[in-house]
Formats: C-alpha cells, structure tokens, sequence
C-alpha cells in the first residue's frame, strides 16, 4: 500500500495565501505519538477564517488546515492509546500551529486525543465538532454557575450556526426555555424543531447597549460579542448567568459594570482550545448522553473533502445553516 495520501494544503508567498490539495506522505506531517486514519472533520467558524485568509489563525506554512478530526488510530506510542482505538481531536492549536483535520492522515500529540464516547460514531463526533463541543462546554458553565430550568428563559445567540444549533438542542432536552436570537428568521421552523420555544431578530441585539435593560434572561450563551453581548448583559436577570465563547459580530464589548454591580450578572468565558483533558472527556461523555442524535442528524450536511474550500466560503458569507461534516 502507498504511503502517500491526500491533503489540503495552505502555504503563503509575497503574493499572499494559496490553498491547494496535494499528495503528501507521512514523514510531511509533524512530531507526535499518535499517528490517526482520519475519517471526518468538519468546518468550524475558525476553519473558515484560515481557508479564506481573513484572520491570521494559520501561524505555520505551509500547513494543513483543520481544527477537528475524528478517525482511527494507526499507530501509537503512547501509554494510553493504542491501534484500532477510536478518537477525536479538537484545538490544541491544531490547524493553527500543528498540522490539522483536512487530510488522510494526522500525527498529534496522544494526550490531546479524546477517546471517542461509547456508542458514538466518529461522524456524529465531526456533526458535532469544536462548535458542539464549545456548545456543551458554555452550558456546562450554566449549570455550574445553577441556573435550572424553572429560572427563566435562556438566550442563545448567533443561533442558527454551529456553536448555536447544538447549544438549543443541548439545552432543550435538559428541559430548559430556549430564546433563538438570528439574522435568518426565515429559519424559524428548523429552530423551533431544534427545540427553541421562540425566536427574536438579532437586529434587536445588535445596536449599541444601554447600561442597564428590562430584565428578560435567567442565562444566556453567547457566540456573538460585541454589542449583542453588550445588550445580552443589559437584559439579564438578577444573578443571571452568561456563557461567552465567541465574536462573530466583532471582539469588542462596549458594556458597563452596572449589570455586575446592580444585579450580579455573571460572564463566564468559555475556551474550547486550551480547556484541559478531563473537563473535554467530561463535555463528550455529556454530548453522548445529552444530546439528541436525531435532532444532530436534522442539523447536520455532509460535503467531501474536495468541497471544503466552497464549505468554508460559504461559512463565511454565512450562508451554512447548523454543521457540516467532511467525509475525508
Ligand atoms: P458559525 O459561522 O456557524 O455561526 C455564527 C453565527 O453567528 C452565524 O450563523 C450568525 O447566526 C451569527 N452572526 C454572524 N455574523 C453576525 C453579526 N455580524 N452579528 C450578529 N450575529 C452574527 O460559527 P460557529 O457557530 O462555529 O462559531 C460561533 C462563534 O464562536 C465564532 O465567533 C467562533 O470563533 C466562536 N467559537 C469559539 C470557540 C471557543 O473556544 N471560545 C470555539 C468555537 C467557536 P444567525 O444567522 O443565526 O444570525
């Protein structure tokens, strides 16, 4: 059997980024003890900034792209991790500074693998991705912070993407009163079927925030930033509880203190990266268990590899509803 196997590839010259496929063998990839048959990835918001070049995420060159992925080990020479076993990757800075999930084959680092939950198939994992799992991870914050389902209502923002989709499927089964904030309102019927109870245009969010709103929120996740999540702080409950994991409207946060101060409103940052090994097997044991694989399913597209480029632009222009898996 030929060693060699597919790739896509992003190297940067004089004239800026080039992204293409190629043919690379496994002495390419970089150090590790892990070496994985990749089966899927996925595309995250990230992935799309790195294919596009709109943010500097790709700190290596040339390197393959790709936060996440999912397959079966090939070889290994770590202690906990053997060959045939199943596994996930998400972050650690992989598609960033280490070789990533847009190839045949991955050589990673064995404590940054995740064995793969029990009666989850590697395409489900990829269905749910750095998205769902930075989904479980803010509503794992919720609860560790107690919000409980008799609270009130929950927020969840830029709710029709990845971290969105999953975070209203998560928190509509555990029994929680989900609020869907999006710019695509004519995807109404697919959020409710995800489980949100009602929607609300994102407009509503999006303009600059007075210190202090009408109450409204027992809890909120938020994949949004800046003046939704100004305005997401203005509206919460006494003691109400925010997840923040993203910036998909802009980095900034033009807020106040009052909501802390007045009414002890809490913000909770939410890191999927960097976020260590026992608190990641715990979110995919949760997402095994709390997520409804039915609803996954209804929120989740396949594409090949060879369409990953399109996915990502896509992604971009914010044209993909819920999860794409790449079948690599
Ligand atoms: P998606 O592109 O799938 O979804 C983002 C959603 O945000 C869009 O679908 C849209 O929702 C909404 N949105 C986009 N632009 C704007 C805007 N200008 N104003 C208001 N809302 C907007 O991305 P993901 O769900 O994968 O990621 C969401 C965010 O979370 C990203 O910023 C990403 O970087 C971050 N993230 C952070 C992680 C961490 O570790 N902290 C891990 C994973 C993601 P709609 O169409 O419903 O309005």
């Amino acid at each position: 059997m030929s060693d060699s196997f597919k790739a896509l590839q992003i190297d940067k010259n004089d004239d800026g980024q080039s992204v293409n496929f190629v043919q690379l063998t496994e002495d390419d990839l970089m150090e590790g003890s892990v070496t994985v048959a990749v089966e899927h990835s996925t595309v995250n918001y990230k992935d799309g900034l790195a294919i596009t070049g709109k943010a500097p995420i790709i700190r290596k060159f040339p390197l393959i792209p790709g936060i996440d992925f999912a397959g079966t080990v090939l070889s290994s020479n770590h202690d906990d991790i053997a060959e045939g076993d199943k596994v996930i990757l998400n972050g650690w800075g992989v598609g960033e500074g280490h070789n990533g999930g847009y190839a045949e084959r991955a050589r990673v680092k064995g404590e940054w693998l995740v064995p793969l939950p029990d009666g989850m198939t590697t395409a489900q994992a990829m269905a749910i991705g750095t998205a769902g799992y930075t989904s479980m991870l803010c509503v794992m914050a919720l609860q560790d912070q107690g919000v409980k389902p008799e609270d009130g209502e929950i927020l969840v923002t830029g709710a029709a993407g990845g971290v969105g989709t999953v975070a209203i499927a998560l928190l509509a089964k555990l029994g929680y009163t989900v609020v869907a904030s999006t710019g695509r309102v004519e995807e109404e019927d697919f959020l409710k079927g995800l489980g949100a109870s009602s929607i609300i245009n994102r407009e509503e969010l999006s303009g600059p925030a007075k210190p202090l709103a009408k109450t409204r929120w027992a809890g909120a996740v938020d994949a949004v930033g800046s003046n939704t999540l100004a305005n997401v702080l203005s509206q919460m409950n006494y003691l109400g509880v925010v997840a923040a994991c993203g910036l998909a409207q802009g980095f900034d946060l033009p807020a106040t203190v009052m909501p802390f101060i007045l009414r002890g409103v809490k913000l909770i940052g939410v890191d999927s990266v960097m976020c260590p090994l026992e608190r990641r097997k715990a979110a995919w044991q949760r997402l095994a268990q709390d997520l409804d694989m039915d609803k996954l399913a209804a929120l989740t597209s396949h594409q090949p590899l060879d369409n990953v480029v399109a996915v990502a632009n896509d992604l971009m222009a914010g044209k993909v509803r819920g999860r794409v898996v790449i079948d690599v």
